[in-house]
């Protein structure tokens, strides 16, 4: 391709519309365009990596033995209100009515759609396993679209389903996905962990959340420094932490006016924040109290509290008076004189602290020598604290980092939920009626784009990874008029395609330092200049966009020593 006949409109300035760097980014490079607000155009360098991040999911998909195929966007009501999500999918969804007054929406996802084509037609055993997918626009009408293609409201997905007979079958169908994924974003040349994800709301069953990372993401994850594992803030397990044994000194009431935080308690008594016992009071949804308490320098996860709780979604603060009237005192509380009844959430690494100080329910008083395995009665025990930096990883021992991702893509087993609600069944080998054992398995092909870009870019530009790049290398003739350049940077632009490699000729008359910087802007990963020393002194320049590295070569070489430096990109 001539970047004559590329329609690639780049920008000197950045939009003001644009927060971060991927959007920034594809904007200025001429690679999208907004239409409205989470929806937009891309132009032919934004379709072009969309096409190879597509190529090489669907390798990938299909070697795990997954079948292409191509399901309605616009999805009958009706199956949603068989497997009951219709009404509880909320203002998410994008909904539609035909002429004759029927439902439909725009699928935000297919789960309903294909559990009930593949209830129709699979009836034994001997069809699965079976794994459906394909690659199309999903919409869902965000609450805050931003980000560009980060969270749009029109967005590509690539969507397979697993149908396994059995809960075995489909924890094999899980792991081949786990590990194409992996391979996908090996190829893509990301940096990114699966990462354990909580799906407390779709319950039970194992989710991991394919995560690229990156300062910008809106996930929070913890990482081993010494082994694999990586998990959601939310979801990283703790382990206790074992205090040293100490004498159990008698339970002392110590005054603390107006210390009523656990800042101030410690200052105040001279302690450090790992002697004290910090108290966090909830109300659910159902305006239930419920107590937690952690170390001083812990913070309570409220995800881990609500997945112990049945039926309650979310928590919020409670109320002054409902403490009150359970016996507490607001920022003064302890287990200590809590009434019967009232849930009581105790971190684990809590019981094992010795003589620690904690509130007295009482205003401007304190206990100290708390020991909680004496002194709290009916409490829960259980990890309720949030993982932070330095926690000990509960797989090796290691010690765990926090870094920041982006949730690029997410595996996920269902188990029977849709295939029940939805009476998809099949015979086993007994003859016996028996409902499909699925799992979901998403990745956004924008958002791995922006991710791409949020992970590789610098005050330039974008620095594309190699398998994704819109081209892999960009010739630049200095001065295109100058027919001895151009007719050099032709031979190198043609033998570099003889040689497959996905080559751009940048034959537009501008300046050389206009081609240089879109060069950068847009990220090839290579670029080829062919200047005036090219005719006089045989001289070619190869530069790599991710370091800046110089090599010159001759005319002849050029192509050839081009495949070499793309091979170890
Ligand atoms: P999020 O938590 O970010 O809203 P999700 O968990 O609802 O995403 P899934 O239903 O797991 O998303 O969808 C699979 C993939 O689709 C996600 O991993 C993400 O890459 C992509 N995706 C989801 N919502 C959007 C969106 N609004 N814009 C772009 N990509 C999206
Ligand atoms: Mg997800």
């Amino acid at each position: 391709m001539r970047t004559t006949n590329l329609y690639a409109p780049t920008l000197r300035e950045t939009p003001a519309e644009a927060e971060v760097r991927s959007h920034q980014l594809m904007l200025r490079a001429g690679m999208i365009r907004k239409a409205a607000g989470g929806l937009y155009t891309f132009l032919p360098l934004a379709w072009r990596t969309i096409k190879k991040i597509e190529q090489i999911i669907r390798e990938e998909m299909d070697a795990a033995g997954g079948q292409e195929v191509s399901m309605p966007i616009m999805q009958p009501g009706e199956l949603w209100m068989e497997s009951g999500r219709w009404p509880v999918y909320g203002a998410e969804m994008i909904r539609v009515k035909d002429r004759h007054g029927r439902e439909f929406c725009l699928g935000p996802t297919h789960e309903e759609m294909i559990t009930a084509v593949v209830r129709d037609e699979v009836r034994s055993y001997k069809q699965l396993p079976l794994m459906l997918y394909q690659i199309q626009n999903k919409y869902r009408d965000e609450r805050r679209p931003r980000f560009g293609l980060m969270r749009s409201r029109e967005f590509i997905m690539k969507d397979l389903y697993s149908f396994d007979k059995d809960v075995e079958g489909m924890n094999v169908s899980y792991q081949k996905m786990y590990d194409a994924y992996t391979n996908i974003y090996n190829r893509m040349g990301l940096d990114f962990r699966p990462v354990e994800a909580d799906n407390g709301a779709i319950g039970g069953g194992h989710s991991h959340e394919f995560t690229v990372l990156a300062e910008s993401g809106e996930s929070n994850i913890a990482y081993c420094d010494s082994c694999d594992y990586a998990a959601s803030d939310e979801k990283a397990e703790l382990k206790v932490i074992k205090a040293e044994a100490e004498e159990l000194l008698p339970l002392e009431k110590k005054a603390t006016p107006g210390a009523n935080t656990i800042e101030l308690v410690a200052d105040m008594l001279q302690l450090t924040l790992e002697k004290c016992i910090k108290a966090v009071a909830f109300q659910t949804d159902k305006d239930e109290l419920i107590l937690a308490f952690v170390r001083g320098d812990h913070e309570v996860n409220e995800v881990k509290i609500i997945n112990q709780l049945e039926d309650v979604l979310e928590l919020r603060m409670a109320d002054e008076d409902v403490i009150v009237a359970a016996g507490g005192c607001p920022g003064y509380m302890s287990p200590i004189g809590i009434k019967e009844g009232v849930k009581i959430f105790v971190d684990a690494t809590v019981m094992e602290m010795y003589n620690a100080c904690a509130g007295a329910n009482e205003k401007d008083v304190h206990y100290i020598n708390v020991n909680p395995k004496r002194d709290f009665k009916d409490v829960i025990v259980s990890d309720i604290r949030m993982v932070q930096a330095d926690d000990v990883c509960p797989h090796c021992g290691g010690t765990l980092k926090m870094t920041r991702g982006i949730e690029a893509g997410q595996v996920f087993t269902l188990g029977t939920k849709y295939s029940e609600a939805m009476h998809a069944t099949f015979l086993d080998e007994n003859g016996k009626e028996k409902p499909f054992q699925m799992g979901c398995y998403g990745i956004g092909v924008g958002r791995t784009m922006a991710a791409a870009i949020e992970q590789n870019n610098d005050e330039n530009g974008i620095i594309w990874p190699k398998a994704i790049a819109p081209f892999e290398v960009v010739v630049v003739p200095v001065n295109a008029k100058n027919a001895d350049q151009l007719k050099i940077a032709e031979d190198i632009y043609n033998e570099l395609k003889k040689q497959g490699v996905d080559a751009l000729l940048d034959d537009r008359k501008d300046r050389a330092g206009v081609k240089f910087k879109d060069a950068d802007l847009i990220g090839y990963p290579l670029r080829i200049t062919v200047g005036p020393k090219a005719v006089d002194e045989d001289s070619v320049e190869l530069k790599i966009r991710r370091n800046g590295d110089m090599t010159v070569t001759t005319r002849e070489e050029a192509a050839a020593k081009a495949v070499e430096l793309l091979a170890a990109l």
